[in-house]
């Protein structure tokens, strides 16, 4: 991945994807920072390099930084405050958080990425120690990937945590649904999902219109049909605010303005 050339982003669109994965280092990078930071993520700077501080310097917001900041947060205690011997991230990036958060002893964590994302980030973390069972899955997610991650010893019968931070926006509609149908397929009874969406304005007029593809301005009714019970919290609210906002976010039922909604969905057993 250091080789992509950020003027060329805009041109590519299976080169770009990846590299968000860098940018989203970069805002962590950041994040670590600052006195008041919501999370410590010393892998982050050297995850990013230059070019993509470089690139999110030109191209996001404070704004967008803060909300990946929150997103961060909300997530890392979604992860920590829920009691299971499995966790799947799933789209993980850069994410280092098979290192720096505290794991309870025999965590087996999963995560899927596109193999030279995963590769990439091996190869920069060769040197640090997981803190729990690490495996790492270099998939296409919009592929079959199920039977990767079951022959990694992932067990269907035990309640997992699922994390999808930062993808579903990346795919068509139809592969959104196939995703969350394959997790819904590998998930028992008692397992919990986080992830965000994007609302329909958002995919249209967000930072990344032409590379944003799904969004819904349904989230809970998404998430039913797979069996999922969603729990939904718009950034800037209560338990998704950490002090970075003074505002509050649009009306839950008010689809004109762009929204995000950060989600915690529990698996019904529907048998
Ligand atoms: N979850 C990480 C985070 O929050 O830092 C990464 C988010 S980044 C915005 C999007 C990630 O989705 C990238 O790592 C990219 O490689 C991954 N991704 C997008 N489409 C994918 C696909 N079809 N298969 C596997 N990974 C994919």
């Amino acid at each position: 991945m250091s080789e992509i050339n950020p003027l060329e982003l805009a041109k590519d669109y299976s080169q770009f994807v990846p590299f968000t994965a860098r940018m989203m280092a970069a805002i962590r990078a950041r994040e670590s920072n600052r006195e008041d930071r919501l999370f410590h993520d010393p892998f982050a700077a050297n995850l990013a390099g230059q070019d993509a501080f470089n690139q999110v310097d030109s191209q996001l917001t404070p704004k967008d930084q803060a909300y990946v900041a929150v997103r961060t947060r909300f997530f890392d205690d979604f992860l920590t405050s829920t009691r299971t011997s499995q966790v799947v991230l799933l789209a993980s990036g850069l994410d280092a958080r098979a290192y720096r958060l505290p794991w309870p002893p025999n965590m087996q964590l999963y995560e899927l990425d596109y193999p030279k994302v995963l590769t990439y980030k091996a190869n920069l973390l060769k040197d640090a120690t997981p803190a729990c069972n690490h495996h790492l899955i270099g998939a296409d997610l919009t592929q079959p990937w199920a039977e990767k991650l079951l022959s990694a010893g992932y067990a269907p019968k035990v309640p997992a945590i699922w994390l999808i931070e930062g993808l579903l926006m990346y795919l068509s509609e139809a592969q959104a649904h196939h995703l969350i149908e394959t997790v819904s397929q590998l998930s028992a009874p008692g397992s919990q999902l986080g992830l965000d969406l994007l609302n329909a304005k958002a995919v249209e007029y967000g930072p990344y219109k032409g590379y944003f593809q799904f969004g819904t301005d349904t989230p809970k009714s998404f998430l039913s049909q797979y069996g999922w019970q969603a729990n939904i919290t718009q950034p800037k609210e209560p338990g998704a605010n950490f002090g970075r906002y003074a505002e509050l976010p649009p009306p839950p039922d008010d689809i004109e303005d762009m929204k995000t909604f950060f989600i915690k969905a529990n698996k019904i057993d529907v048998s």
